[in-house]
């Protein structure tokens, strides 16, 4: 008797655990793979999720995309470690003995259109609670289930409005097309996967506070690529960055065996060791490489074409269910293998960057207090420490700007990064002026370099150097109660949007034409002058002044009066009134989204200039703007013929990078090109190629207001065409003879760089076009750059 009744209460108990354990369905709604879930229910499902497991798991909430929605994060582990959670992140930061759990990142969706990647975050999250509870006894995972709400949402409510019930995997079908600009990049249309360095994005800036918080041992980036390509997963293919360890490879190594075995044992296709490679690094698994851990990327068949089913080249069709099993699989094996390996993994990561060799032990950086402001931002952004210099002297140092090393007088607040701290081999990758490339097939940008990229003067030096560890700038915002006129200097983008700042607030600003001295202190041209006489109507003139220039980070200079020193007084002709420009933007048809991103972001974010977007079957309504902004890409003749006609009525058109091509037949401006040999391998290709190189520019028009805050520039050059002008104003080109500063470039583009134009001015009709060969604003990441299409904003070619 007692037996039974102990058998019936073990059915009960059993049976009490057996119901609390939900399904998946029944948790996410509906059977996993029969549809794509939208944002807010995957947010709800780990709400569910959480509820079921609560005491080994926890939800933290990073933020917020542009279109409101939630960014988040959800942690697993054993009850006991959880409740401990920043116990547990304190012991693996401090990197000693205690640290003893792998900490795995798994992260999806970062390109909104690879849709089956957060699907298969919610199964892999799920599994390793129920299926693999055992695994999280000795280890965190956290899994980010969509880096790119916005972008997976635009995606998957083009899907559910078009897909046929039936489910039509025909790839030509509207299901498998999605319209301008898809659901690949974010809100500002920036691919996320590029940003993980530049932090321009909001989401990337809320990710990396929490992600630098962690640093893991191990970071997954879940993509998709082409319906028709099989799985890829590491080792990565060459060029790897000399920064990455033999141990970082061999450990990449590893857990491709073990997605092997899986893959082999279900018969799945797959590669490794192509195409991705780790060198750029702003992607999801280099940033986490030059951090000590295993970054990786892993790539299913599907992206925006995939649909819920699509019949691929071979016949076959590809479900939505079997990119998930895919996916799932890699997920569960990298947490299985980091497991096996854990003493491993734990101690080579905590031994990543000790005894690096490193090119240059310190970078010295001069340059504009709000450049030097930005820079500064972007290294607190990364947890890179950071100082300045505490005594003057004198040494020898190789500078960036003469490629050569030189003596170097240094001063006290130079600000200084050295190499010896934790983030050591970030700051060589981010500032070394070349990088090695084992390979030159690479899948992205080969420079980017922080001091040519901010227009920063630097050297870097190897010896001792007595130092400071708190930077701090002051800025000279001086009040002097009813001064004649405040000054600001044109330096950078700080200067620009304190002048947008200003003219929305109704002040008048006039520009410098020419240099000007007051007592010691030199203005030079585009130098803004905001006399008090022409604003007497506006009440809290200087609080306007001194707010915006707290909020623009910038210096400015109240004076006393309107006669100068040198130069001409404030009241002659040689400054100008600078007017609002309206402007419009070109969206939409076979224009690059990426770019029209870069431009809309620039105007509205970093600018706050406002503009009309609009798409290219609106030119017939455009009379009333000034300047119109074309993104790269191709114009119908239409488009064409009634953008001219606009232009020889005084209106100013701004083209960016290869919308270039569209002028050539009709206008001043000529292209050379390389002949392209369709029978070249890719390797063989390269040698026509510049997939992103630094070269210095010839200022060729040093009175043009376009180089206004200019007295060098570089560019990062993208593509290896060769513009010019017959009649026109050539403003920056390249050298004769033009050798890069950094970045790989092909030794047949090498050749056709002589004298390419950079920036230049075609006069036609009343208007004119200026041609940004060189898109500036790439990835929003060229700091120096932006200044340049804010000059042939306010001033134009006057
Ligand atoms: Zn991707």
């Amino acid at each position: 008797m007692k037996r039974t009744i102990l058998f019936i209460l073990l059915f009960l108990v059993s049976n009490v655990f057996a119901q609390e354990t939900p399904t998946l369905k029944s948790l996410l709604g509906h059977e996993i793979g029969v549809e794509f879930t939208r944002h807010h229910e995957v947010i709800s499902f780990y709400e569910k999720l959480h509820k079921a497991f609560e005491t080994e798991s926890k939800i933290l909430e990073y933020g917020e995309t542009n279109e409101g929605r939630k960014l988040m994060l959800f942690f697993m582990g054993s009850a006991e470690n959880i409740s401990r959670l920043d116990e547990v992140r304190n012991m693996h930061r401090l990197r000693g003995n205690n640290s003893k759990l792998p900490i795995i990142w798994l992260s999806y969706n970062v390109h909104g259109n690879e849709s089956s990647a957060t699907e298969s975050s919610i199964q892999t999250a799920y599994k390793l609670l129920t299926e693999h509870k055992d695994w999280l006894k000795e280890s965190i995972v956290i899994i980010d289930p969509c880096l790119n709400p916005d972008g997976r949402d635009r995606y998957v409510n083009f899907f559910k409005q078009y897909a046929a019930i039936t489910q039509n995997t025909d790839p030509s079908s509207i299901e498998h097309k999605e319209p301008w600009p898809g659901g690949r990049f974010n809100h500002y249309l920036f691919d996320l996967n590029r940003d993980w360095a530049w932090l321009t994005q909001v989401e990337s800036q809320q990710r990396m506070k929490i992600y630098n918080k962690w640093l893991p041992h191990v970071h997954v980036d879940f993509h998709e690529q082409g319906y028709n390509e099989p799985y890829y997963f590491p080792p990565a293919a060459e060029p790897f960055h000399e920064m990455i360890t033999d141990w970082q490879r061999e450990f990449q190594e590893r857990i491709g065996k073990n997605h092997a075995k899986y893959f082999d044992s279900a018969g799945w296709l797959y590669f490794s060791k192509e195409i991705f490679d780790l060198l750029y690094p702003s992607y999801g698994d280099t940033y986490p490489m030059y951090n000590g851990a295993i970054g990786m990327t892993y790539e299913q068949a599907g992206s925006g074409r995939a649909g819920r089913s699509v019949r691929t080249n071979l016949g076959d069709t590809l479900t939505l269910k079997d990119r998930i099993d895919h996916h799932v699989t890699t997920g569960l094996s990298t947490v299985e293998v980091s497991l096996q390996n854990k003493n491993e993994l734990i101690e080579n990561y905590n031994s990543f960057g000790v005894d690096k060799k490193y090119k240059y032990a310190h970078y010295i950086l001069r340059g504009d207090n709000d450049k030097l402001q930005k820079i500064s931002n972007l290294l607190r952004a990364h947890n890179i420490e950071f100082g300045q210099i505490a005594k003057e002297g004198r040494v020898k140092a190789w500078s960036f700007r003469k490629q050569i090393e030189q003596n170097l007088t240094y001063n006290k607040g130079d600000l200084v990064v050295s190499t010896s701290q934790l983030k050591g081999p970030m700051v060589e990758v981010l500032f070394e002026p070349k990088t090695y490339l084992s390979d030159s097939l690479t899948y992205d940008i080969t420079a980017w370099s922080l001091p040519f990229a901010y227009g920063i003067d630097a050297h870097g030096f190897n010896g001792a150097l007595e130092m400071d560890k708190n930077w701090f700038q002051s800025f000279n915002r001086s009040s002097m109660p009813n001064c004649y006129a405040y000054l600001c200097k044109w330096n950078s983008m700080n200067s620009a949007s304190f002048l947008q700042s200003i003219l929305s607030q109704n002040i008048t600003v006039k520009v410098a034409e020419k240099e000007f001295q007051i007592e010691d202190e030199v203005f030079p041209v585009g130098t803004l002058v905001i006399p008090r006489g022409i604003n007497k109507d506006i009440n809290d003139f200087d609080e306007i002044l001194q707010r915006a220039a707290e909020d623009s980070w910038i210096d400015i200079y109240p004076v006393a009066s309107g006669y100068v020193s040198k130069g001409k007084d404030f009241g002659s002709s040689s400054y100008n009134e600078i007017y609002l420009p309206k402007v419009g933007v070109l969206s939409g048809g076979d224009l690059s989204p990426l770019n029209t991103g870069e431009i809309w972001h620039f105007f509205e974010k970093e600018l706050a200039l406002p503009f009309r977007m609009f798409r290219l079957s609106e030119l017939n309504r455009i009379d009333e703007l000034d300047i119109i902004v074309l993104p790269a890409g191709e114009l119908s003749a239409d488009e064409l013929e009634q953008l001219k006609q606009w232009i020889e009525n005084g209106g100013r058109l701004l083209v960016f990078g290869d919308a270039a091509y569209n002028f050539v037949a009709d206008f001043d401006i000529s292209v050379r090109d390389l002949e392209i040999d369709y029978s070249a391998t890719e390797r063989e290709e390269l040698s026509g190629l510049i997939t992103g190189a630094i070269y210095e520019c010839d200022l060729l028009a040093k009175s043009s207001p376009l180089t206004f805050g200019y007295s060098g520039y570089y560019s990062l050059r993208q593509s290896a065409s060769n513009f010019s002008l017959k009649n026109g104003k050539t403003i920056l080109s390249l050298p004769e003879n033009a050798e890069q500063v950094s970045g790989f470039v092909g030794f047949k583009a090498k050749e056709n760089q002589d004298k390419a134009m950079i920036l230049g001015v075609e006069n036609f009709g009343k208007g004119e076009l200026i041609y940004f060969c060189d898109n500036p604003l790439f990835r929003g990441f060229w700091e120096n750059g932006k200044l340049l299409v804010a000059n042939a904003l306010y001033f134009g070619n006057d």
